[in-house]
């Protein structure tokens, strides 16, 4: 029984092997495009683009939330948080990516705040900044290039102590900074 068994096997590869080889590379190239289109399943519409951090070793004090409600004891009331907001010992803020600053501003419940715009549809606000920025609208600035300090000037968030509040924009929509720039263990 086993031989005859065997020998079919035998008989079978020896008369098929070509379709069996095929069906090999077949299944192989399946799941190569497989892996390669999963792996190109990314949010993000521009991949070119190189996102620096807003401010260096900085840990997350709040972050991004679009759904979930967050407390704010500042106003006393909860609240989405479209932002994400920064604290570090070293209270330098930077630029996102290239750009040109399209706002400077105060207000009491944003505080100092500088908006830079991008290319590809990005823009980018840094609020609750230390003092006046020393940035001009209209100035070109680069990414990595620092453009202010964080502080305390935003009131809707005095609770939070010196930090920056980083909104991210998309064709005039507000992003997820996280789907862009590397916040993993921040
Ligand atoms: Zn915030």
């Amino acid at each position: 029984m086993e031989i005859t068994k065997k020998n079919k096997v035998v008989e079978f590869l020896k008369n098929y092997w070509m379709y069996v080889a095929v069906g090999v590379v077949v299944l192989v190239v399946a799941i190569t495009v497989g892996v390669l289109a999963g792996g190109q399943a990314v949010p993000t519409s521009s991949p070119s683009l190189e996102f620096s951090l807003p401010m260096q070793e900085a840990s997350i004090v709040k972050d991004y939330s679009s759904t979930e409600l967050q407390e704010n004891t500042s106003l006393n009331q909860w609240e989405a948080h479209l932002s994400v907001d920064f604290a570090s010992d070293n209270a330098d803020v930077f630029a996102v990516l290239d750009g040109t600053v399209s706002k400077v501003s105060y207000d009491v419940l944003n505080g100092y705040m500088i908006e830079i715009t991008h290319s590809n549809g990005f823009v980018s606000q840094y609020c609750s900044l230390a003092e006046e920025p020393v940035v001009n609208e209209g100035d070109k600035v680069s990414s990595g290039q620092k453009i202010g300090t964080a502080g305390n000037s935003a009131n809707a968030e005095i609770d939070l102590g010196n930090h920056l509040h980083f909104t991210l924009m998309l064709d005039n929509q507000v992003v997820d900074p996280n789907n862009y720039l590397d916040l993993q263990n921040k």
